[in-house]
């Protein structure tokens, strides 16, 4: 069961109509995959989150400690990663190098022990997960509203029960678009908000009071992820749940984000905050406080085979017959990466999707669509 090989590829897609949101603007997706590989051939499939030439730079820091090791042995592997990267990266792009590995070796796990990720983390509590749409950016020129309404009104038709929008322009074109995407909805979709931290203290309170008639679900990201204090006062401020934690890594960033009673859902991203190892942790620790757990997706079908066998696991609390379902995000801005890199393509029925039987994460990359992708 030995590592023998660690590559990673960048992969790129320049966009046909580019998008903005609070902080800059989308002209290109690019994303750095990992494949993994033993002595045998078998091969696991990871990729993490972040600056794409960044994650490969941490990817090629960590491969000589990893070859040649047992990849049966996620917890050993991960903290070899992590000892090896502690002095430097308690946050940030090095541990979504790590996120990437390790969700690699998971896939291979899987594999190897004939299993699909969700069974090897304890077991599946349900075969489906309800995804919800994150998309209504902002695009240039007059009649936002009006073309957000009509994107709201694809996601409807769709069959999606939760959809995301952007805040952050301004309080007064928040309102405005909030209102407009509300009325083309109607009211038995839940619709979230997400400021990408575009805001201050007082900004985000006075957004919150004006947008709880639109009936929201959750505020992401009022206010700068630094801001724990800011967060949890927000909370104590508004009747709109307060939601964050995708610029947030480990158990220690996470126990922070909860013992500070900084939100009620906590959005860890697999590819970034430490891997399917971190985040199944971060997830037992999100239950201890009563945090709802919805992970944060922004990548390729990888990324959503293993929120997927992670969302498949997870406990939903506080429990009851009746439970809500288990909630992933699903981008649905311009992105081929995610539409014809892997396969299965993930194209939700009714606002849900399978999680995968296959072993491993149960997803795979196209080769020759692998190289009509790779950037120079
Ligand atoms: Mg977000």
């Amino acid at each position: 069961m030995k590592i023998q090989k660690i590559e990673s590829f960048v992969v790129q897609q320049t966009l046909e109509e580019s998008f903005s949101f609070s902080q800059w603007e989308y002209q290109s997706r690019s994303i750095c995959l990992v494949k993994v590989t033993l002595e045998n051939g078998l091969y696991g499939w990871g990729e993490g989150y972040g600056p794409s030439g960044l994650v490969k730079a941490g990817i090629d820091f960590f491969r000589p400690f990893l070859l040649g090791q047992n990849a049966l042995e996620t917890e050993n592997l991960w903290e070899i990663m992590y000892r090896h990267s502690l002095d430097y990266a308690r946050r940030g792009v090095m541990l979504a190098s790590l996120s990437a590995i390790d969700v690699a070796l998971w896939d291979l796990k899987g594999k190897l022990l004939d299993c699909s990720v969700s069974v090897l983390l304890g077991g599946r509590k349900r075969e489906e997960v309800q995804a919800y749409a994150t998309g209504l950016y902002f695009t240039e020129g007059n009649g936002l509203a009006k073309r957000l309404s009509d994107e709201a009104q694809k996601y409807r038709e769709q069959g999606f029960h939760a959809v995301k929008m952007k805040v952050g322009l301004s309080i007064q074109q928040d309102i405005q678009n909030v209102q407009a995407v509300r009325e083309s909805l109607g009211e038995d979709i839940h619709l979230m908000v997400d400021a990408n931290h575009a805001y201050s203290f007082t900004e985000a309170c006075q957004l919150a009071r004006e947008l709880e008639r639109f009936n929201i679900s959750w505020f992401e990201e009022p206010v700068s992820p630094e801001n724990y204090n800011d967060y949890a006062e927000l909370r104590l401020r508004t009747s709109i749940p307060i939601a964050g934690g995708e610029c947030e890594y480990l158990r220690n960033g996470f126990l922070t984000l909860f013992q500070s009673r900084s939100v009620d859902i906590a959005q860890p991203d697999i590819c970034a905050a430490g891997g399917i190892t971190e985040v199944k942790k971060i997830a037992d620790m999100a239950k201890t406080f009563g945090v709802q757990i919805v992970p944060h997706t922004w990548g390729t079908g990888i990324a959503i085979a293993a929120a997927l066998q992670l969302a498949g696991n997870i406990e939903i609390g506080p429990g009851r017959l009746f439970a809500p379902d288990a909630l992933i995000e699903l981008d649905q801005t311009e992105n081929l990466l995610r539409d014809e890199l892997t396969q299965p393509c993930f194209k939700p029925q009714n606002g849900k999707l399978q999680i995968p039987n296959a072993p491993g994460l149960g997803v795979d990359v196209d080769k020759k669509l692998l190289e009509h992708f790779l950037s120079e």
